[in-house]
């Protein structure tokens, strides 16, 4: 198994403005991320809104640095990479976005979005241009003869479809995909990750698959980061990340989830309260005021990482 993309103790910190009479503050949006992505599998990154996830995504695709720490692909540090492999490594790393009617320019022509990638990186001719983009759209389920269509001609999966091809043209080894189906109606949601899984499969492609829902990060996960806050509070493999979840706050999110997904139902009451805000994060362990095991100890220390069989856990109930 190889790993294509390592983040190693990842941080991006904000200051941020707090108007005429505070004092500006840090929001820590990813505080010491740590994990591996292996090349033709996926590692699902969990949490709610506000958890980093996000922000790890640009730091994973290089449009925002991090403020520490170092990301490094196929065994290169590239956290500072010159701007000679700026290029290649765009290429290699390519991104989904949740919204495909935002991502997709409204007065381009499907086969010229899908071309346009080639158009920047490559000198290839345009006939073998447009070649490749129509080959693309038959991978992903689309017809030749809808190459002169425009966007707003297809359906929000359709478009989902457009947007995942235009992704794949460059051959990357490795898509970052946030919250790539929560825009799509429940029903075509497994169509596009069936999809999607049918072309890593073909192209041995990683993804990081970026969703708050747990049911679909059980459908096509191999590993599961879970984050709080910034940070990583449980890793694994998914079937053990499901039917053993340690962490109380992986818990409370799969107690949250319907229960035909679950599977396994956990012994704790699912998720009350909102997710602090980021600028003013609880001491010691961030998840103290929501957690129905925190000890007077969470509220002081903040729990380190600890790695056992494959799993990372932070917490100080879990040796
Ligand atoms: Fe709950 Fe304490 Fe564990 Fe945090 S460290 S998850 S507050 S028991
Ligand atoms: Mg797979």
């Amino acid at each position: 198994m190889t790993v294509i993309l390592e983040a190693r103790d990842l941080k991006r910190h904000y200051r941020v403005k707090r108007g005429l009479f505070r004092a500006p503050a840090t929001v820590k949006a990813v505080d010491g991320a740590s994990f591996t992505v292996t090349a033709g599998k996926t590692l699902a990154i969990v949490g709610e809104s506000g958890c980093g996830k996000s922000t790890l995504a640009r730091l994973l695709t290089r449009i925002e640095a991090p403020t520490e720490g170092s990301i490094h692909f196929d065994g290169r540090d590239i956290t500072h990479a010159p701007k000679a492999d700026e290029k290649a490594l765009r290429r290699a790393v390519q991104m989904v976005f949740q919204n495909p009617y935002g991502s997709l320019n409204p007065r381009q022509k499907v086969a010229d979005i899908l071309a346009e990638p080639l158009l920047i990186n490559t000198d290839m001719a345009k006939a073998e241009r447009r070649d490749r983009a129509i080959a693309m759209m038959e991978k992903v389920g689309l017809r030749p003869d809808q190459a002169d269509r425009y966007p707003h001609m297809f359906s929000g999966g359709q478009r989902q479809r457009i947007a995942i091809a235009r992704a794949l043209m460059l051959d990357p080894r490795v898509v970052v995909a946030d919250e790539p189906v929560s825009a799509l109606d429940i029903s075509i949601q497994a169509q596009v990750l069936n999809l999607m899984m049918d072309l890593q499969d073909e192209f041995g492609l990683a993804y990081v698959f970026i969703s708050h829902d747990l049911s679909v990060v059980r459908h096509i996960a191999d590993e599961v980061m879970v984050m709080y806050l910034g940070r990583p509070v449980e890793q694994g493999p998914k079937d053990a990340i499901f039917s053993d979840p340690r962490h109380p706050y992986t818990r409370a999110l799969l107690a949250a989830m319907p229960r035909v997904h679950r599977g396994v139902t956990p012994d704790v009451p699912p998720l009350s309260g909102e997710l602090p805000s980021p600028m003013d994060p609880p001491s010691g362990c961030a998840f103290h005021k929501r957690c129905p095991l925190a000890q007077p100890r969470c509220a002081q220390e903040t729990p380190e990482p600890r790695h056992a069989d494959r799993r990372m856990v932070a917490c100080h109930l879990v040796a």
